[in-house]
């Protein structure tokens, strides 16, 4: 098999992991074949059904956006309150009045949390399912999302030049972790980038 040709000139597109996460290829925990998390079109969320066994998978089991819109029962100012992500369901959460200082119990409504949260252990952010495109290390591990994210790290990592972009925040190569910077570990991680990439 050819060598791949690299570039030795990686200049950062601003992307970030968000860029990525559109279409995410996981092991099914089911069949344990590639399945895909797929965004829904004009939302954050994304579902997961695997075309081999049809298995579905509910959003971050255990986290919910909690809401609350009421009165304060002491001088009806109007109370909102809006929390992405919480890990636990309650009859009432306790809530100071911004106008009057009073602090009532009140309750609020949960819905399942289909709020992405990013993580560092090879796992998608939608629903926790183990990435597909993953391997071992040392005593870190790579990953990608999708194939597309492996290519855009495959140009990062083989890259002898890595010139920023005018940007307003930190993009996803910047925030890679310093094994996947050093360039004692180039020609190891991209020979284990090419066993992944043909992985299929
Ligand atoms: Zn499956
Ligand atoms: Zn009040």
């Amino acid at each position: 098999m050819a060598e791949a040709v690299h570039s030795t000139r990686f200049k950062d597109q601003n992307l970030v992991l968000w860029s990525f996460a559109r279409r995410i290829s996981v092991c099914c925990p089911n069949c344990q074949q590639k399945a895909e998390v797929e965004k829904e079109p004009n939302s954050h969320r994304s579902k997961f059904c695997c075309v081999n066994c049809h298995y579905q998978h509910n959003p971050n089991p255990g986290q919910y956006d909690l809401s609350l819109n009421v009165y304060c029962s002491q001088c009806a100012h109007r109370i909102s309150i809006d929390r992405p992500r919480v890990k636990s369901r309650r009859q009432a959460i306790k809530v100071k009045c911004p106008a009057c200082d009073s602090v009532k119990s009140y309750q609020p409504t949960y819905k399942l949390s289909y709020w992405p949260a990013f993580r560092t252990d090879a796992k998608e952010p939608f629903f926790g399912l183990a990435l597909w495109y993953q391997a071992p290390f040392k005593d870190e591990v790579l990953w990608a999302y999708n194939a597309e994210h492996l290519l855009y790290l495959e140009q990062y990592i083989a890259a002898k030049v890595r010139e920023r972009n005018n940007r307003r925040y930190a993009t996803m190569v910047e925030k890679l972790p310093l094994f996947m910077q050093l360039a004692k570990n180039r020609e190891a991680l991209l020979k284990l980038l090419e066993r992944m990439k043909r992985k299929g």
